[in-house]
């Protein structure tokens, strides 16, 4: 089978042939691989960026923990999830025995493993993977939207820890995958939201045609007069999706006092911060990243009510062949999602 396996500490990876993966272990299922999107953290571990050295131990791995597919196989005694289910894949495996787990938060599982991250992910024909991560798609959710489960269940998460409340005015910093997710929910949700990009004509385009109310491009005006000139004052909630130092510190000057921002961004370089700005103003600084299951319970089901509307977001469909050109392309500004199909490329899988 094909597979994009991530050999070595260092940058690149490499697309080859390869047997299947070894035989199904208690409580795993194999699953036949429909549509796998590129994820920034992909993206990151493919150019090997120092945060991702985390990997190390686990390589050779193969990337990809942003897909759905197709029940082939499942070892005998797992019972909740049966051959021909379509399934899209929760990627944190837990111990369920730690603290954390215990305690019903399996995102601060301390044995926490992602899969395409610590073990072999979704960027192939088929991949092994615990029953427990699979969830069972509803009718009508075509395959090639449920991939994109995982980025809005982030989003999801993301709205949740700003707090963000119906009639809350909200700027989102960065048009990117999630943050055109969090704008998205966060409007749903009844916010006022502002989505912010900077030279991002083509995905702020996308995002209008989405039906988002207001987006600025930050190249041809400031942040503090795009937000007073929708909202006409200071915004209750920023979400930073960007990952540009400089984004937090321009988003928390324009936030209200009492407000909150939310730091969801993967961060290449630290900040220097006058936290008065922070203790003065009474401004909450928060982080979000990854997700819950009530969060990908929610994605599923926003995505099942409009897939359609969600379908938009890929803008780039290629086969698991041209995975490189993928990756170029989700470099690129003007990519939303980039999916990658093992089987025939098309829409509605
Ligand atoms: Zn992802
Ligand atoms: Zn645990």
């Amino acid at each position: 089978m094909l597979a994009l396996r991530k050999n070595i500490p260092g940058p690149g990876a490499e697309l080859v042939r390869c047997g299947q993966s070894e035989p199904l272990a208690s409580g795993e299922i194999r699953v036949d691989v429909r549509a796998a999107g590129i994820c920034g953290s992909d993206l990151h571990a493919h150019a090997w960026d120092a945060s991702y050295a985390f990997m190390s131990p686990f390589l050779p791995l193969t990337l990809g923990h942003e897909f759905s597919g197709v029940v082939a196989a499942v070892a005998p005694d797992v019972t909740e999830i049966s051959v021909g289910d379509s399934i899209v894949c929760w990627p944190t495996v837990t111990c369920g025995t730690c603290a954390a787990c215990r305690a019903g938060r399996p995102g601060g599982c301390e044995a926490r493993r992602v899969i395409g991250l610590h073990r072999d992910g979704g960027f192939a024909d088929s991949v092994r993977m615990p029953a427990a991560n699979a969830l069972r798609l509803p009718d009508g959710l075509p395959l090639d939207v449920a991939a994109l489960t995982e980025p809005l269940a982030v989003s999801i998460n993301a709205v949740d820890v700003a707090g963000v409340a119906k009639g809350d005015r909200v700027v989102v910093l960065g048009p990117g995958p999630i943050g055109m997710g969090i704008a998205l929910v966060a409007q749903a949700r009844g916010a006022d939201v502002l989505l912010a990009g900077f030279r991002d004509d083509a995905r702020l385009a996308l995002a209008r045609d989405m039906g988002l109310k207001a987006v600025a491009d930050l190249a041809q005006v400031t942040l503090a007069e795009a937000a007073q000139a929708h909202f006409g004052g200071a915004p209750d909630v920023v979400l930073e999706a960007t990952g540009h130092a400089s984004s937090v510190t321009e988003g928390l000057a324009i936030l209200r006092p009492g407000g909150v921002l939310a730091v969801v961004g993967i961060h290449a370089q630290p900040l220097s911060l006058d936290l008065n700005l922070l203790v003065r103003g009474k401004k909450q600084l928060r982080g979000a990243h990854d997700s819950t299951p009530q969060a990908f319970a929610e994605a599923i089901a926003r995505l099942a009510a409009e897939p359609g509307l969600y379908a938009r977001m890929i803008t780039h469909r290629l086969p698991l062949a041209q995975a490189e050109d993928g990756f170029a392309l989700a470099r690129q500004g003007a990519a939303l999602k980039v999916m990658l199909f093992p089987g025939e490329v098309k829409e509605n899988v």
